[in-house]
């Protein structure tokens, strides 16, 4: 390749230089030249000042005298019978032919140079070819990095906060590091786990905990790496890095960032992007295509789950899916306690605090917190970073223009608390109803704290008591709002809407108001299909329209009163449940039952 390099270097060169010599050749004999009129040349033929001619079929070429000077002519020749006579008597000294360059030799001529230009052209054309042929090749390479597990190996020990997600993923370290024992079992492993949750709540070190746990590569990629401009680029590189993968089984492909080409196909008015598309397809086939035996885990990580494509989620490709939460105070204590061990600090530090002042912090923040204190602590020419260099790095972080709107304020905070705990109270004092799971302050998504209830059972059939009682536990985030604060916040927007939407079904599809009667008055809410139904239309008249508002008010001023009834009978248990949940940030439904016996007895 080297060789074959050099000669044509010395070709191209050979090339310049004959080029350059033939155009300086004929650019000086055109300078040197004189071009004169066949008549001029007569006429100085007759002053007797031409010395010299040599004529060819095309040119006369000579010398002559002008100005005393001897100065070289050229001129194109007439047909002319008395040219030598004319000559002779000029006495011109030499004069001679010069053999006829017919076509023939016209054409060699011509041909040299168009041979050196088509040899130019054919080189430079070539080279370029060769080197896009050769960046074609390397857009279809993955850009995967492949970090070497055995320099800095990362292990559970180095995510905290976020146990359940861990617990969830002992079983995909046990398999990679065995995995003939599940061979010879038979069983089928999930291929694909996703990790869901906010930015910077420890996805990608999750994954590369497992790794390093397993003692496998780790193949790290981003989502939006695969969508490039070109099409077809996006499927080659998927499948590039699953090759690789492969060669260095056991191993874990990590794909940051899913949601960038696994955004619902179809997805907008005008059709979905061709080259996402076709990289979801690449990326769809690719999971189809491997056996778990094959020792490769595909870990894939989103903030946005409720966009992905339905077809990323059937069985068989990422079956399992783990949520990795926004930490709460005693997870925050613990991711502290992990990056603090990396710097000097004094004793007197108290994480505690640190961790209380830190609400709605992610991993990614605390991790910088830490970071920002030991900087603030050696600009001070410190030996150990204080409790003020932390307070100092909170402050700075908080400042920060992603975190603003993440952090929550203390008073905040307390509002959240009785919304979520007037949710918590009124579902616990109900009767059927779902029991409370957890109930968290912790932000989650658009929703500043969560209630959740799990169902016991499958349930097929809701009777009326049933909804009444989950309109109540609906609007008891405002109530309580209103119980304690006399004042009410923008917080139960979503409860709202989905109390209205529970009560305009009661009424309109359930026949369960005795006003109305049972009736359906159901609108028909199938999709609207580009705007032909976008005019809804309905059957009753504007009158039962209005007994429809009314009853819907009703029903929803009934179940409102209901829920701030409770509370403001319950409380004294209302403040206990908002005292631990401001403490501790969840409670779990066993934690709640205890507030509310202990209250009572
Ligand atoms: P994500 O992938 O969820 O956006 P990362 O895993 O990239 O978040 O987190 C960025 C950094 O924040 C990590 O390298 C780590 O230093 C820190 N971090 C995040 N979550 C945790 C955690 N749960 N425990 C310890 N450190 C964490
Ligand atoms: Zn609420």
């Amino acid at each position: 390749m080297k060789k074959k390099n050099g000669l044509k270097q010395v070709i191209l060169w050979l090339l310049v230089f004959i080029f350059i010599a033939g155009i300086y050749n004929s650019l000086s004999v055109m300078n040197t030249e004189k071009d004169i009129p066949y008549s001029y040349f007569k006429a100085k033929l007759k002053n007797k000042e031409v010395k010299k001619v040599s004529i060819a079929p095309d040119m006369i070429r000579g010398e002559m005298i002008e100005n005393n000077k001897t100065v070289r002519f050229k001129t194109i020749p007439l047909s002319d019978p008395d040219l030598i006579k004319d000559m002779e008597q000029a006495s011109v000294d030499n004069f001679s032919g010069v053999p006829d360059r017919s076509w023939v030799t016209t054409l060699l001529f011509n041909i040299g140079w168009i041979l050196i230009f088509i040899l130019a052209w054919w080189f430079i054309f070539y080279r370029q070819a060769n080197m896009a042929g050769k960046q074609a090749m390397s857009f279809a390479k993955s850009k995967a990095r492949q970090i070497d597990n055995k320099k800095k190996k990362i292990t559970f020990k180095d995510v905290a906060g976020c146990e359940e997600a861990k617990e969830e993923l002992i079983d995909i370290v046990d398999y990679l590091k065995n995995p003939d024992k599940y061979k010879t079992l038979g069983g089928t492993l999930p291929k694909g786990v996703l990790l869901y949750g906010a930015p910077g709540t420890g996805k990608t070190l999750l994954a590369k905990a497992v790794a390093g746990e397993a003692g496998v590569e780790f193949f790290s990629s981003s989502g939006s790496e695969f969508v490039e401009m070109f099409v077809g680029v996006g499927a080659a590189r998927v499948r590039d890095l699953f090759e690789r993968a492969k060669k260095s089984a056991p191993a874990i492909i990590f794909v940051d960032e899913l949601d960038a080409v696994g955004r619902h196909r179809f997805s907008g008015i005008g059709g979905g992007h061709d080259e996402r598309e076709q990289t979801l397809n690449q990326l769809l086939i690719e999971l189809d295509g491997f056996e778990t035996k094959e020792g490769i885990i595909l870990i894939a990580a989103t903030n946005r789950p409720d966009v992905l494509d339905p077809a990323l989620l059937r069985p068989g490709r990422f079956d399992r899916r783990v949520n990795v939460p926004v930490p709460d105070i005693k997870g925050r204590l613990e991711i502290l306690k992990v990056h603090s061990s990396k710097i000097k600090m004094d004793e007197s530090v108290d994480l505690n605090i640190i961790a209380q002042r830190t609400p709605g912090f992610v991993g990614a923040d605390l991790a910088n917190v830490v970071n920002e204190a030991a900087i603030i602590a050696a600009k001070n020419n410190k030996e150990k970073t204080e409790f003020i260099d932390f307070e100092e790095a909170i402050e700075k972080t908080i400042a920060g223009p992603q975190r603003k709107s993440r952090v929550i304020s203390e008073k905040e905070k307390r509002i959240v608390a009785y919304h979520e705990a007037g949710h918590a109270l009124v579902a616990k004092l109900l009767k059927d109803v779902d029991p409370v799971h957890k109930i968290s302050i912790i932000p989650r998504g658009p929703a500043l704290g969560y209630t959740l209830q799990l169902p016991l059972e499958d349930k097929y059939l809701t009777s009326k008591s049933e909804i009444i009682s989950k309109l109540s536990i609906f609007l008891a985030g405002r109530a309580s709002e209103e119980v304690v604060f006399g004042e009410i916040t923008t917080g139960a927007g979503d409860d709202l809407s989905k109390a209205t939407n529970y009560a305009q079904k009661m009424v309109m599809e359930f026949g369960m108001s005795e006003k109305i009667g049972p009736v359906s008055l159901k609108k028909d809410d199938n999709e609207v299909f580009l705007g032909r139904d976008i005019v809804k239309q309905h059957t009753y008249s504007d009158e039962t329209a209005k007994s429809i508002d009314d009853e819907i008010k009703r029903i929803i001023n009934d179940c409102y009163y209901k829920a701030k009834n409770i509370l403001i009978e319950n409380k004294q248990i209302l403040d206990k449940v908002v005292a631990v949940l401001m403490d501790k940030e969840t409670i779990s439904g066993e934690e709640l039952d205890l507030i509310i016996n202990n209250a009572n007895s």
